[in-house]
């Protein structure tokens, strides 16, 4: 009897698992998350390329959104400061909260540059635990990546294998896109850029590039003209060679300050969707070093 009791239970249909709803702030920790996830989980971004994912409104849709998400994938280190911990208040999905398994910040994964030895607001929007913006190396991507699929796995045990076996596969095509970049992007060593605001640190200390200014006075506020013209004075006797710019923010700015230097412009996705070209995490670096490397010429 018992035995017939298994035969029939072992006949039935599995059970369809459950998708794994998936809440990420950001483009970029989306499209790691399908990287990882593929058809076990589904995707909600809270914002788009073309939006500054430090100033963003707890709109009554990204707070439904979160009260049905499993997983919550943001950057942390106080990028979304402004925003998050009021959608998370507002949500009250005990799953995603903070030091709950279904709370992941990518930027607690890994050592952060640029973190601040003293704390003075006064000095602008200073990001306290250090520069939130991890995601512009692509070895950090790595690194993150190990620790998100690892936390898929156990939030979602029944399909471990799932998540171990496409981070590995993910990992072979990452590890090999990275030594093509690696190698494409030695005419950057030692090059010198100036920066609209402090998102590149990840970026340069990858590809041996130095930030000689920054057109922001203080980090987040906007450039002033005050500002933009003693650049232009720096710039006169310490030449850069290139001016980056997020594809989101302003483009006055930048544009001004390379017409009186002369220093070419370069405008850069920043993340998946920044750009026509930019459309996963490979799109992404392919772009970035195309565009750096095209205005080196
Ligand atoms: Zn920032």
């Amino acid at each position: 009897m018992l035995r017939i009791l298994m035969l029939l239970i072992a006949l039935l249909p599995w059970p369809a698992l459950a998708t794994l709803q998936v809440f990420a702030c950001e483009p970029e920790w989306a499209a790691l998350t399908r990287e990882l996830g593929g058809d076990a989980v589904k995707v909600f971004t809270a914002t788009t390329a073309r939006q500054d994912p430090h100033h963003i409104q707890a709109r009554p849709s990204l707070i439904a959104r979160m009260r049905r998400a499993d997983l919550l994938v943001c950057t942390g280190a106080e990028l979304e400061i402004g925003w998050l911990p009021l959608l998370l208040r507002k949500a009250s999905n005990g799953k995603v909260q903070p030091g709950r398994p279904g709370h992941f910040l990518a930027a607690e994964q890994l050592p952060l540059l640029e973190r601040p030895s003293h704390l003075d607001r006064a000095e602008g929007d200073v990001h306290a635990q250090g520069n939130p913006h991890v995601h512009t190396d692509p070895r950090n991507i790595a690194r993150i990546a190990k620790a998100l699929a690892a936390r898929l796995a156990s939030i979602d045990p029944d399909r471990a294998d799932h998540y171990r076996q496409r981070l590995r596969d993910f990992t072979d095509r990452w590890q090999q896109a990275m030594a093509d970049w690696t190698e494409r992007a030695a005419p950057l060593r030692g090059r010198q850029v100036v920066v609209q605001h402090r998102q590149w640190p990840y970026l340069l200390d990858w590809l041996g590039m130095q930030r000689v200014a920054t057109l922001e006075p203080k980090p987040g506020l906007p450039p002033t003209p005050g500002h933009l013209a003693a650049l232009k004075t720096q710039l006169a006797t310490q030449p850069a060679d290139l001016i980056l710019r997020a594809a989101y923010l302003d483009p006055a700015p930048a544009r001004w300050l390379s017409r009186q230097t002369g220093i070419p412009e370069v405008v850069l996705p920043f993340t998946v969707g920044g750009s026509d070209a930019a459309q996963d995490l490979f799109t992404l670096f392919e772009d970035t070093l195309t565009r750096l490397l095209g205005a080196l010429q």
